[in-house]
């Protein structure tokens, strides 16, 4: 043996936790009255833009551009570029229904994707890749095209470090690298600026907004958002801090910080400095009440932590209590299936139609 066994460890860890049970949650949702929901919306809703850096983003013109159009069964698939910051692009691929007639609205979804399933290529259903086929099938993760299926203009975008946003360190087409992301580098330049990934996600999805709101075609009181995984946690931010989204699909992303993220290892994207002294999960849901918001839960999924579905449950209900106060309890609804880290979308479709369809 070249080293000398250890036979006890100093961890810091359990110092953390400790720390977290003694300072977490201090903007919380907590109101009584609408007037005092209103009121912690509103400062809650600036103080994390100002954690995750939102406030730091440079706006400028979208110039969209489009790139290429493809006929596939019962919609085209055009890929679009559209600038997001100043020289900081935004390829996404916009699944149009056939059948438009002129002058007619439909409602439209963003697709959110999560991590090491090739960025915008799943929920678009790109499955002629093969590298993708087993993934897509396997999580269900074509729901882009689901969407489209049943009428929705939908936006599958590359998110920052997915793609082809994948910086220089993590380029390439061999099937490990086309499939990952360089998400974990960047949080880490982006948190020393004083900005975050999670920040710079969400912004982009504004910025989506605001080419959705050109888009005559688009009934702009009917937009929604969903997403697995990675793409939950940016559907999640995004109906939290942008009122444009009318109806919310969260899969496989909602429960407790400590036990998921604390107790729990995950990519460094989901770490925001300071965050989880403010809020936790079911806090930012709260942020979206009286609009839909469904949220999806595997009742075998390993990311909702150790205590699983309990973990969840907690988030849940603090999120209901601002769907209560509000009186929107029908907009709000927790699917838990039996499954694991995988889109179900059992209760999905149904939920967006009511609320974006009907
Ligand atoms: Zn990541």
């Amino acid at each position: 043996m070249n080293t000398e066994h250890i036979a006890k460890y100093y961890t810091s860890i359990p110092g953390l936790a400790d720390r977290f049970n003694r300072t977490a949650g201090q903007w919380g949702f907590q109101a009584a009255s609408l007037e005092e929901y209103e009121a912690w919306k509103t400062s809650t809703r600036a103080r994390l833009g100002e954690l995750i850096g939102m406030t730091r983003m440079d706006m400028c013109d979208l110039r969209p551009e489009l790139l290429e159009s493809v006929q596939q069964e019962n919609y085209r698939r055009e890929k679009w570029l559209i600038q997001v910051e100043p020289d900081v692009w935004m390829p996404f691929y916009l699944l149009m229904p056939d059948g438009l007639q002129p002058g007619e609205k439909r409602p439209c979804m963003i697709a959110a994707h999560g991590h090491g399933t090739g960025g915008k290529l799943s929920p678009a259903g790109r499955t002629d890749i093969p590298a993708l086929r087993e993934p897509i099938a396997g999580a269900h993760l074509d729901y882009g095209v689901s969407f489209v299926q049943r009428g929705y203009i939908v936006l599958c975008p590359d998110a920052r470090g997915f793609g082809e946003r994948r910086e220089s360190s993590g380029q390439g087409d061999e099937e490990s690298v086309f499939l990952g992301s360089t998400c974990n580098q960047l949080n880490m330049m982006a948190i020393s600026l004083g900005l975050s990934l999670t920040g710079m996600w969400t912004w982009d999805l504004t910025r989506l907004l605001d080419y959705i709101g050109t888009r005559q075609e688009i009934a702009q009181e009917r937009i929604g958002c969903c997403g697995l995984s990675g793409g939950g946690l940016q559907t999640l931010w995004l109906a939290a801090l942008d009122e444009r989204v009318s109806c919310a699909v969260v899969s496989g992303y909602f429960y407790g910080y400590k036990d998921a993220l604390l107790n729990l290892y995950n990519c460094s994207c989901n770490y925001v400095p300071r965050l989880w002294e403010a809020v936790d999960m079911g806090d930012i849901a709260a942020l979206i009440a009286p609009r839909a918001l469904l949220i999806e839960t595997g009742d075998q999924d390993p990311l909702n932590g150790e205590r699983g579905v309990d973990n969840v449950r907690e988030q849940v209900e603090i999120t209901a209590g601002a769907y209560r106060l509000t009186g929107a309890e029908d907009r709000f609804a927790h699917h838990i299936f039996a499954g694991g880290h995988v889109w179900n979308g059992g209760q999905t479709y149904k939920f967006v139609d009511r609320w974006l369809n009907e």
